[in-house]
């Protein structure tokens, strides 16, 4: 099927993080931008002459809950020429030409089983589409178990959203490991101590729902398959770089 190319415009912008920010792009000439929730978009953004080197993907953060706009939650990474872009010359107003959505990062139809959704950073951004669709749309589920890591309190992302629906929502729980906050009363150090202490005992109606960057997902697959001896149908991720 050929790719299907949209024009939009950035509508909003804000500050999310330590080198983090959140981008709102307003779809042109539709109603409603189809997707499901965990897809991503791929970018085409003036970094480079080469067509394929200015290209880069970026997970829907928002819910598919109606409407002509997507949120995007974006890190700036050192010398990273599309993140560089983004924060430094992008403005409420700059034109992004995307394609998508795209991957198969999803909910599973029907959510027939626990999901353990484990995520660094801007990793969480296909979560909490994921959240709001299965919290909005009524979908049926099991117990949810988001399992969020980052360096200090600064960096947790959508924090009291995320903290407020744990209260309201009884299968919904949300944990927090920061690796570098020694005043932090919660998890010190990274993600996988969480589920590894939670989860240690197999059970075939549990999968692991990984999202972030290589060495976090490295460690997580190693530590759930090899460490804690769960099924590799059982792990699910989506890797950023
Ligand atoms: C399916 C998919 C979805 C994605 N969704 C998101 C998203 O929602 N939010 C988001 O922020 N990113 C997301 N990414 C990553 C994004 O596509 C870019 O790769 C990222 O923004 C870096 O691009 P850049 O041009 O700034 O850096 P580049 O110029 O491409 O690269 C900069 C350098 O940084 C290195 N690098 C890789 N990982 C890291 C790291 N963790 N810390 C420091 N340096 C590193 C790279 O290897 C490279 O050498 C996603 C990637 C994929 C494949």
């Amino acid at each position: 099927m050929p790719w299907k190319w949209y024009d939009s415009h950035i509508m909003r912008i804000e500050d999310a993080g330590p080198n983090i920010k959140c981008f709102w792009l307003e779809v042109h000439d539709v109603e409603n931008f189809d997707f499901l929730p965990g897809q991503f978009v791929t970018m085409d953004l003036p970094i480079h002459e080469k067509r394929l080197k200015r290209w880069r993907s970026y997970s829907i953060a928002n819910g598919p809950l109606g409407g002509n706009v997507l949120e995007f939650c974006i890190v700036k990474l050192d010398k990273g020429a599309a993140s560089t872009y983004l924060f430094e010359e992008a403005r409420v107003g700059t034109a992004v030409r995307f394609k998508g959505p795209d991957g198969g990062f999803v909910l599973p139809d029907p959510i027939d089983h626990d999901m353990i959704m484990v995520c660094t950073g801007t990793g969480v951004a296909p979560f909490r589409s994921m959240l709001q669709a299965i919290q909005h749309g009524n979908i049926p589920h099991k117990n949810l178990h988001l399992i969020f890591g980052t360096r200090n309190e600064e960096g947790i992302l959508y924090r009291k959203e995320f903290e407020q629906l744990a209260l309201e929502w009884p299968a919904f729980e949300y944990s927090l490991a920061l690796s570098r906050e020694p005043e932090w009363a919660g998890t010190k150090g990274h993600v996988h101590q969480i589920y590894e202490g939670a989860y240690s005992e197999v059970k075939p109606d549990r999968h692991f729902y990984l999202c972030g960057w290589s060495q976090m997902i490295d460690e997580a697959v190693a530590k759930i398959m090899l460490g804690m001896g769960y099924d590799k149908s059982q792990i699910h991720y989506e890797l950023y770089g």
